[in-house]
């Protein structure tokens, strides 16, 4: 049978096609510029694992609804496409930001799931609408399909109250709901399975480390979330391209009053304006690097600081394990930038890392174990795949329901 995975964003949409039971990928691509005459879709077909053949199209894409019947097009044309009819797609499997409190695992889209997912749009104003609109069209599509809904939060909706709660005024939680919920689960949960896995030990205390554009880190024991880094929204925790990372919330205060910015200044400030790009001038940390190597101060500064926030973390998350059995570094740079390994696990033998600097440098596809001989935890690379995991999660339920 056939998954497609959509991951649908205000302008954008991200898609893969699975073959199942192979998990075997068959095509992926990324419309984006949606709503302007000049988007672009990029179409990609695999032979086995190695790409074969790319599309580059640019065209007027008057919204999602547009820019996914022309993927449908691109899926079905004669010849070289990958299906006859969309019928033939089983399951379509969304990537849904957030699930609050409502949602702790994957489930087969409702009516009621799509009421919830509304009601969600006040918790998570820039991503839950627009997947949204991705699960109406991909409705109206594949109309055959089984529509499932993965979230982001879902994985972490095993930790503790303890972790979870904020210590504000309680009825701030009951009647807002406000409180820690967490991100990037997908991955979290994806890696931490493989990396359980690979340490034979399903009960392994580990500390998974997405570093991509948004950066987050969390504990994982038994393959449950017991904390997570990022919290009520995306904004907390771990240093991102683009985003501040912890901060006082005096710093808001000071910012919205005597400083006279406004709410919208203060979300841009910290959204779009911070983390590498606002200490370093770059939210591309191949950019940051050879700045570095060019020997600027301010690079220098934001290498350290992002990765003693790290340190701090694997700090903190070896107190929530009572122990530490690996440290995972996945996504675009914990799995590409060896200098972030490097500095995020120097001098941190307290806590059984001591990394292979050898290793640590090498470049291979798939798992990597960078421990050195006096290593008590693991220290591996594992490169994330969210499209998989939410073919994986979606075939399941479809089994599940058959
Ligand atoms: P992701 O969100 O996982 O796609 O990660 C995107 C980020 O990964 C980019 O903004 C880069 O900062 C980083 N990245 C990608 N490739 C490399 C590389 N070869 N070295 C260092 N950082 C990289």
């Amino acid at each position: 049978m056939n998954i497609f995975v959509i991951n649908s964003g205000s302008s954008s949409i991200k898609y893969q096609l699975f073959r199942w039971p192979a998990e075997q990928p068959v095509c992926s691509g990324l419309v984006e510029r949606i709503g302007s005459d000049e988007a672009t879709i990029r179409h990609t077909v695999f032979e086995q694992e190695s790409a074969t053949a790319e599309q580059r199209l640019v065209l007027p894409l008057s919204d999602h609804e547009a820019g996914l019947r022309e993927v449908v097009r691109l899926l079905t044309a004669q010849p070289g496409g990958v299906i006859r009819d969309p019928a033939e797609i089983a399951a379509v499997g969304h990537r849904v930001v957030h699930g609050g409190e409502a949602f702790a695992a994957t489930t087969l889209i409702t009516a009621e799931v799509k009421a919830e997912i509304r009601r969600l749009f006040a918790l998570a104003p820039l991503h839950n609408p627009a997947n949204y609109l991705g699960i109406e069209v991909a409705e109206q599509l594949f109309a055959q399909a089984r529509q499932v809904a993965v979230f982001d939060t879902a994985f972490h909706q095993t930790m503790p109250e303890y972790a979870f709660r904020y210590a504000l005024p309680t009825a701030l939680y009951e009647k807002q709901r406000i409180r820690k919920y967490g991100f990037h689960g997908t991955s979290h949960q994806y890696v931490a399975a493989q990396a359980a896995a690979y340490l034979q030990n399903p009960d392994a205390r580990l500390i998974t480390i997405h570093l991509g554009n948004g950066c987050s880190m969390a504990a994982v024991r038994g393959g449950q979330s017991l904390d997570t880094s990022m919290g009520f929204g995306p904004l907390s925790g771990l240093v991102m391209g683009t985003r501040s990372g912890d901060l006082d919330p005096s710093v808001l205060l000071h910012l919205l009053g005597p400083l006279g910015y406004s709410a919208e200044q203060v979300s841009a400030l910290l959204n779009k304006e911070s983390g590498m790009l606002g200490l370093a001038g770059s939210n591309d940390m191949r950019d940051i690097g050879q700045a570095l190597a060019a020997g600027d101060a301010r690079a220098a500064l934001a290498y350290d600081l992002y990765a003693y926030r790290i340190r701090h973390y694997i700090g903190a998350y070896t107190a929530t394990l009572n122990g530490l059995d690996a440290i995972v570094f996945t996504a675009g740079v914990g799995e590409n930038d060896a200098l972030v390994r490097a500095k995020a696990c120097a001098r941190m033998e307290f806590f059984g890392l001591q990394l292979d600097e050898e290793k640590n440098q090498q470049r291979s596809p798939g798992l990597r174990d960078l421990s050195g001989p006096a290593s008590r935890a693991r220290i591996l690379v594992i490169p994330t795949n969210e499209e998989l995991e939410i073919a994986r999660q979606s075939a399941e339920l479809l089994t599940a329901h058959a």
